[in-house]
């Protein structure tokens, strides 16, 4: 019998059939509004010359739209009895080569390698991640040497605002500058908990990264992010302070010497930087 995979009661018969229920530690709740699965297949716009990485496929929701227009997919599900029903589920496109599943845990598998046979295509993410990963998902994506055109994902909404802050606000920090840096972002749609089986306890956003050709600043990486984390490390100190308790500079004076010749206020908090005034910063402590 085929389940509707797009409501509960039919997730639930899936789910049974095959001696299986949602797994809270695994982030698994499956999608069910076809609204907002409409949107992120239009926002990732897969087309034939495209080779997309899903990441997290569960009973294959996103899978469904993704396999009919793309040129290839790569599907990561971790949970080896989901994978089982992916297998069986999409037996004719994995016959045909254009879909392929593997089990394992996207943090940990060799992805460049296993793209590499589609390196001809141009090669894309879309997810619908599991929360408990999120940051290290993203990040990692971003550092790979994939050039990725672009990484369309559902996240928590409190992770979405981090990545797209303006400075100066509250959400504004090290993870706005460390997708930045690689990155642009847009907010694509917010999602309420109820487009879920089962329910998450926060509400979600989708968001579309599009990977930069190269970072925005050109300074030494690891200096700059030393400062940045300096920074938001201690946010409510001014950012002489924060980087002076960081062993950033010989004393306040120098620091603040250095903020003055970057035309920056000697009592400004580092939350109040973007990227490019990080930047100067660095060469400046350099
Ligand atoms: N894509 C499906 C949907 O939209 O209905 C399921 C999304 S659910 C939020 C996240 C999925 O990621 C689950 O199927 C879960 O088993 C899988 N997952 C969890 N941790 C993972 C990991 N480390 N690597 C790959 N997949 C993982």
């Amino acid at each position: 019998m085929k389940h509707d995979i797009l409501t509960p009661s039919g997730i639930r018969a899936l789910l049974a059939q095959q001696g299986l229920a949602p797994r809270k530690k695994w982030g698994q709740h499956f999608l069910i509004d076809t609204q907002i699965l409409q949107k992120i297949i239009l926002a990732a716009a897969p087309d034939e010359t495209d080779c997309v990485l899903e990441i997290g496929p569960g009973l294959g929701a996103l899978t469904h739209g993704l396999v009919a227009r793309a040129g290839h997919v790569l599907a990561v599900e971790l949970d080896k009895g989901l994978t089982e029903v992916l297998t069986h589920q999409f037996r004719e496109q994995i016959q045909a080569k254009t879909l392929e599943i593997l089990q394992g845990d996207v943090l940990k598998l060799d992805i460049p390698a296993l793209l590499a046979p589609h390196r001809h295509m141009r090669r894309k993410v879309v997810a619908n991640l599991p929360y408990y990963i999120t940051t290290p998902v993203i990040l990692r994506l971003l550092e790979l040497p994939l050039a990725f055109s672009s990484i369309t994902i559902m996240i928590q909404k409190e992770v979405a605002r981090r990545m797209s802050a303006a400075p100066g606000t509250k959400d504004y920090g090290s993870l706005t500058l460390a997708v930045a840096y690689h990155a642009t972002t847009e907010v694509v749609t917010q999602v309420p908990a109820s487009a879920f089986m089962p329910r998450p306890e926060v509400d979600s956003a989708v968001i579309c990264l599009r990977p930069l050709s190269a970072p925005p600043v050109a300074v030494d990486k690891a200096l700059l992010f030393k400062i940045i984390h300096a920074a938001f490390g201690q946010r409510r100190k001014t950012l002489v302070n924060a980087l002076f308790a960081a062993g950033l500079g010989e004393n306040k004076e120098s620091l603040a010497h250095a903020l003055t010749a970057c035309a920056l206020r000697t009592d400004i908090r580092g939350e109040a930087l973007d990227i490019f005034q990080f930047a100067r910063l660095t060469e400046a402590l350099s």
